[in-house]
């Protein structure tokens, strides 16, 4: 076996039907985030990571998480929160193309679509939810009919750009929404204190993964 077989892949723990996934895109060994992120994740550890995009982080979550979903897939199983409408899009269209073969149901929260069509996809108990916080804050307000009670894991993409002012409040009325049973995962271009030392966010100190490379 060589690097390029999907070995290394298998020693992180990805299965089989996941890196057929990843050879269809033509990716087949993983990236140092990948290599350094899923084995914990995959353990049940939080996980704060230093990385910028580009580095290949989306797949260090999204592959974790599908194959977790895969055990017992149910909507909402995970919730994704990014701060810009096109990141949202851009991991969306990653966790799409990776879950065909499950089937996954994506749906993507941003204020850039009407308010009652978002709120009738969310309905429909998608497996992952890709949000920016703005706008899920408001479907959380406005009472509509979704869970994110039983959800298992949470992301936070580019977390120091969400943990800055601007999100605060709905940062807070997402995260009473959510159980305190789940595991937290965060990237982020910087490590601030904000994301390490959030009051909001209290991580699992004993059992926390933080890399950078
Ligand atoms: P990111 O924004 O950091 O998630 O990086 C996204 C880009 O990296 C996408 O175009 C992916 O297809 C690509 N990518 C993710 N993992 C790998 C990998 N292990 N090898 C090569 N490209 C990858």
């Amino acid at each position: 076996m060589n690097e390029n077989d999907g070995k290394e892949f298998a020693e992180l723990g990805i299965k089989p039907w996941l890196i057929k996934q990843l050879f269809s895109l033509g990716i087949r060994s993983p990236t140092p985030i990948q290599k350094g992120c899923i084995q914990q994740i995959l353990a049940g550890d939080d996980c704060i990571g230093a990385a910028k995009t580009g580095s290949g982080k989306t797949f260090a979550f999204a592959l974790p998480i599908l194959q977790h979903l895969a055990e017992d897939p149910y909507g909402i199983f995970a919730l994704v929160l990014t701060p810009t409408h096109e990141l949202a899009y851009q991991i969306g269209d990653q966790f799409s193309i990776l879950g065909q073969p499950l089937k996954l149901r994506v749906c993507i929260v941003t204020g850039g679509s009407d308010q009652l069509e978002e709120s009738l996809k969310l309905s429909k108990r998608p497996h992952i939810v890709v949000a920016m916080p703005g706008r899920l804050a408001d479907h959380i307000t406005g009472c509509d009919t979704f869970n994110l009670k039983k959800i298992k894991y949470l992301v936070l993409d580019e977390a120091d750009r969400l943990f800055s002012e601007s999100f605060q409040d709905d940062l807070e009325t997402i995260f009473n929404a959510l159980p305190a049973q789940r595991q937290n995962l965060l990237f982020s271009a910087t490590i601030t204190d904000d994301v390490k030392e959030s009051k909001l966010l209290p991580l699992k100190k004993d059992k926390l993964l933080t890399w950078s490379e």
